[in-house]
């Protein structure tokens, strides 16, 4: 602190002083503390080496020069007039100060002053003086370091407070008062001054520790604080009503503290325990979830050194390879070796291409297990890059049995189908929801003229079917078997329909309509028909027989009757509907028959119903009612155009004899005419009434015609 003294001069530094001894003298010279004798008018009477030396200057320098010298300039006035007071006073100067070296140097000095009796009455100031600079410097640093502490202490999340040997605390962070303002009793109880081991043994209040975790941290603490243990750490909890909390306590003793101090630190580790909790929870989620799964889940490694292994299985592959997954898991072989031999070449094929093309990989293969169960396995496993060039597959393994027996019995199934499909004679076509033809049998193309190509996308509605009902009546598209079914979802049963068929004309179709419904939606119909084109033909043509006069080829009495039947209906739904009967009766005829023979007497009949046909209009019909009977029956035709009709008829047979060889056989008729009424109950009514016509013209002569008309 003082420079050294060993030059120093040995001088008498307060002469004016009685009585002064050497020793004294000696005493003051070496001494390590500045001393300086200081006049009234603020003058250096004398000052020893330390004081000149403290301020850098030789002794002699200073001899009379004005003690401000040691001052900054702008204090000279204020410390000199202190000065005057000092001495004036008389009271004990005692203080520190700044003041400068003669290098510009700041100093503090410790510096004491008494005053001392001079000449002519006149006070000294006699001056100790210390330099404390370095002193003053470490008391700056250590305020400053405790500044920085405490703030350092203040910047931590964890509530922090440091306690000495006893417990009492010395000092709390910020974010232990923090939550002291925000919370419980038991925080609110720390501060500076107080005792952290009452707090620990003050009862726990509702949302602070719980009783056990405040008495298990007290004896830890305690023992701390004796010596017996360093440091402790515990996890607690310390749930807030609103809040579920943890911390973790950290108590440490200081090493090498002296006197000891202890820093205890509470963290909240909330987030880290709920987290924790989540993942813990979500972790047995996921096993719950991989344990009750059908199937077995999987990892597999493919490290970058091409080595395969298993890192997990879920508890399923137990019930599917029946393998624990720990031994599944230990040999990579493990599942290989249940492959059928047979599987197994395609099996490895295809998980090297994916590894190739680092695609997920999907296969199906059997295996069989050690119990000896044959059973369909399908492993879909995708590839995810993992660390250090290691790929990893996670996938599924899942027991496809059933399944796979499902779709053998369904191929089976399908392929009988498909054989019937292709074999029945029945037509069979797949129409869509629009009606569309989406498939069609070899039968059906056959019966339809049209190759398999032509009937795909064509619907019912299209005009080129041209179809038609029994009745001969037109069939619109929309009315078919196929489309009904479709419209209704309902299945249409033999409905008789003929469509026009390339290179055959009509075909008569029996067509059955089925919807078919997939998951309740009605998808499509199938339509099944058999051509009974001849069966039509041959039962028309029996029909047509039935109603056909043999001799004649005109309607017979059969005919007659169906055809009045429906021209009678048709006056009844229709009154103003008109329509005339004539009965043609040959007059003589046995004579006939008896003159030229009854072949003679066939060929007139024939001849007379060939000239009936001539005379009338295509949609009128003649037909042979009796031996030599015809009737004839005139749809919208009135009695009078009825009438000229059968005088036409009647001049036509007279004038046109049936040529015999080389004989003419001449032959007349009688005609009766009569007319459907709407009040005509039954065909018997009408004819009664063209019979009583016919018999008055037979009455009359015969070679006549006449008419019985219903009364008004
Ligand atoms: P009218 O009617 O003018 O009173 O005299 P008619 O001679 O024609 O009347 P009648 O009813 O007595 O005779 C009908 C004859 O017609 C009797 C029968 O031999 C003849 N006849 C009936 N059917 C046939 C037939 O199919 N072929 C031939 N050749 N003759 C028939
Ligand atoms: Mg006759
Ligand atoms: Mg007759």
């Amino acid at each position: 602190m003082v420079e050294d003294m060993g030059s120093v001069d040995q001088v008498a530094i307060v002469p004016a002083v009685a009585g002064s001894s050497a020793l004294l003298d000696q005493v003051i010279a070496h001494s390590p503390i500045g001393i300086a004798v200081i006049d009234s008018e603020g003058l250096y009477v004398d000052v020893n080496p330390a004081y000149a030396t403290l301020y850098g200057y030789a002794r002699q320098e200073m001899l009379g020069q004005p003690f401000t010298m040691v001052f900054p300039p702008e204090q000279h006035a204020r410390v000199l007039a202190g000065h005057q007071a000092f001495l004036q006073e008389g009271t004990a100067l005692k203080g520190e100060f700044d003041v400068l070296r003669r290098d510009g140097r700041l100093l503090t000095i410790l510096a004491e002053s008494t005053r001392l009796p001079g000449a002519q009455g006149r006070p000294l100031r006699l001056v100790y003086v210390l330099d404390i600079t370095d002193r003053r410097r470490v008391e700056l640093a250590l305020q400053a370091s405790g500044r920085f502490l405490n703030s350092v202490l203040d910047a931590l999340t964890a509530h922090v407070c440091v306690l000495d040997e006893q417990g009492t605390i010395l000092a709390v962070n910020q974010a232990w008062r923090d939550f002291a303002t925000a919370n419980g009793a038991v925080a609110s109880q720390v501060h500076e001054g107080a005792s952290y081991t009452a707090v620990c043994q003050s009862p726990a209040d509702a949302h602070g520790p719980a009783v056990e975790a405040l008495t298990a941290f007290g004896v830890l603490l305690a023992e701390v604080l004796a010596g017996q243990r360093q440091h402790f750490q515990m996890e607690y909890p310390c749930h807030s009503a609103d809040e579920q909390r943890w911390f973790v306590a950290r108590v440490a003793r200081i090493p090498g503290s002296d006197p000891v101090r202890v820093v205890v630190a509470h963290d909240n580790v909330s987030p880290l325990i709920l987290a924790q909790e989540t993942l813990r929870r979500s972790e047995a989620e996921l096993q719950d979830m991989a344990a009750s799964i059908p199937g077995a889940m999987f990892r597999l490694r493919h490290s970058a050194q091409a080595f395969w292994q298993f890192t997990y299985f879920s508890p399923g592959i137990e019930a599917l390879f029946e393998l624990t997954p720990e031994q599944a898991c230990d040999d990579i072989h493990a599942l290989g070796q249940c492959i059928l031999p047979a599987d197994k070449p395609a099996h490895d094929a295809s998980l090297q291409r994916a590894v190739a093309q680092h695609l997920p990989w999907e296969h199906e293969y059997r295996i069989q297990t050690r119990s000896g169960r044959v059973k369909w396995v399908h492993v879909l496993a995708k590839p995810k890059h993992g660390e250090g060039g290691d790929t990893v597959w996670t996938g599924m393994l899942a027991d496809v049995s059933q399944r796979k027996q499902m779709e053998a019995v369904l191929k089976a199934s399908e392929d009988k189908y498909r054989t019937l499909f292709e074999t029945v004679p029945q037509g069979v076509v797949y129409q869509d929801a629009q009606g569309r033809i989406t498939s069609a049998n070899p039968a059906a193309q056959r019966i339809l003229g049209l190759t398999i190509e032509q009937l795909q996308g064509l619907a019912s509605i299209d005009a080129r079917w041209q179809a038609l009902r029994e009745d001969g009546s037109d069939f619109p598209g929309d009315q078919q078997p196929a489309m009904v079914a479709l419209r209704t979802g309902v299945p249409v049963k033999d409905v008789l329909m003929s469509v026009i068929v390339p290179g055959r004309g009509r075909a008569w179709l029996l067509v059955n309509a089925t919807p078919l419904f997939r998951n309740g939606e009605l998808q499509q119909v199938y339509a099944l028909f058999e051509d009974i084109t001849e069966r039509v033909l041959m039962s028309r043509e029996l029909h047509h027989q039935a109603r056909t006069d043999f001799l004649t080829g005109v309607a017979n009495r059969r005919g007659l009757m169906d055809r009045m039947q429906i021209e009678l209906d048709r006056v009844l739904r229709h009154p103003d509907v008109r329509c005339s009967v004539m009965s043609v009766d040959l007059d003589h005829f046995k004579q006939v028959n008896d003159t030229w023979g009854h072949a003679a007497g066939d060929a007139v009949l024939r001849h007379v119903a060939r000239l009936m046909q001539q005379t009338t209009r295509h949609n009128d019909l003649v037909a042979r009612s009796g031996g030599e009977e015809f009737a004839l029956l005139l749809p919208d035709t009135g009695a009078e155009e009825a009438q000229v009709l059968g005088e036409r008829l009647r001049e036509l047979v007279a004038q046109n004899p049936t040529q015999q060889g080389s004989e003419q056989i001449a032959v007349t008729v009688s005609v009766g005419i009569s007319v459907i009424a709407p009040a005509d109950v039954n065909l018997d009514a009408v004819l009664a009434r063209a019979d009583q016509a016919l018999y008055e013209a037979k009455h009359g002569g015969r070679d006549a015609v006449r008419a019985v008309l219903p009364q008004a």
